[in-house]
């Protein structure tokens, strides 16, 4: 068996400085191969660009290394490899190294989350790796990067060598700023930011309206299992995570509404 095949994508467009980091980190431990959006499509959860036509090209990374480009999501990304594009099936997908963590409900809104979603959908092991910037962001390169992308190809070793046991489960990686504490494998914690809207005029006298808000930034008492509180206390935090949504809790307490929703006495 010949070194695995790696699909390396994310969410913030081919420039950003956590492709590069991945690039570097996994060529050690597989062939990876990348192709990522031409551009940013952060918040753009799992996206199937289906209204037009999507383009493939190629493109260099600021080390000059050549990689391949869409116009298409980031989960355009994984379907277009799967479906052709790639030279082989992948054994690996990996999205990442995100701007920004994706832990919580957040994780619903990422393009990077997704594109690794993508992957478990279609039996891939796939992971999501993200790093934590705060509230002032960063798209520059940082040692920071370096150390997420370290970190991602430990954990990618040893999905790798799990094979196909992880083959439905996405896993989802965030790290923190500066040098991680340690590692905790967490459950998904709650909501981490407070919504705002921001109603203004813009220079045509029309109204616009801007959502943002304020992201947490201590971590959340009583929730020291969770993402969330993992990574606002500094350590890296990898969930588990699998496409399957149903409330389980919910699924028995339910099942007397099988006879009080009555079809015949319906229309
Ligand atoms: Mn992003």
């Amino acid at each position: 068996m010949g070194k695995p095949f790696i699909l390396v994508t994310n969410d913030d467009g081919y420039l950003s400085p956590g492709l590069l980091a991945l690039r570097k980190a996994l060529s050690p431990i597989g062939e990876p191969w990348i192709l990522a959006p031409d551009r940013n499509w952060s918040a753009a959860s799992r996206t199937r660009v289906f209204h037009k036509p999507l383009r493939f090209s190629s493109a260099r990374l600021p080390d000059g290394e050549e990689v391949h480009v869409t116009n298409g999501a980031p989960s355009d990304c994984v379907l277009l490899a799967l479906l052709g594009l790639a030279p082989r099936r992948p054994d690996l997908v990996v999205a990442g190294i995100n701007m920004g963590a994706n832990i919580g409900h957040d994780v619903t809104y990422s393009g990077t989350v997704a594109a690794a979603m993508e992957g478990a959908s279609a039996g891939i092991p796939a992971i999501a790796v993200s790093l934590d910037l705060g509230p002032e962001g960063g798209a520059e390169p940082s040692p920071d990067y370096e150390i997420a992308a370290a970190i991602t190809a430990r954990v990618a070793r040893l999905v790798l060598a799990r094979g196909t046991a992880l083959a439905r489960t996405l896993i989802n990686v965030n790290v923190p700023r500066g040098v991680p504490k340690g590692v905790r494998v967490t459950r998904l914690g709650g909501k981490i930011w407070s919504d705002d809207l921001v109603r203004g005029q813009d220079p045509r006298g029309r109204d616009y309206y801007w959502l943002t808000g304020e992201m947490l930034t201590s971590p959340p008492p009583g929730e020291e299992d969770t993402d969330v509180w993992a990574v606002l206390s500094g350590y890296v935090s990898i969930t588990p995570l699998h496409l399957d949504l149903t409330a389980y809790p919910m699924l028995n307490d339910l099942r007397q509404w099988e006879d009080e929703i009555r079809v015949d006495d319906a229309g």
